[in-house]
């Protein structure tokens, strides 16, 4: 059951690299969310964490 291509992000912490699968929301990510390995809160300064620091940008930003 592939296909959904873009319906997950790989978040990586900017501080200690750990990445974390997140499954896309259907509009705007959160602005910010805490690493799990190292406890650094990640803080968007554009759109969301998504397009900051995701492997996909979040939905709000895909149709343009
Ligand atoms: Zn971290
Ligand atoms: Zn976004």
């Amino acid at each position: 059951m592939t296909g959904e291509k873009a319906s997950r992000s790989i978040l990586q912490c900017p501080k200690c690299g750990f990445k974390v699968t997140e499954r896309l929301p259907p509009a705007r990510g959160p602005k910010q969310c805490g690493c799990v390995a190292c406890g650094e809160t990640l803080k968007a300064q554009t759109c969301c964490v998504f397009c900051e620091f995701g492997s996909e940008p979040c939905r709000a930003n895909r149709s343009q």
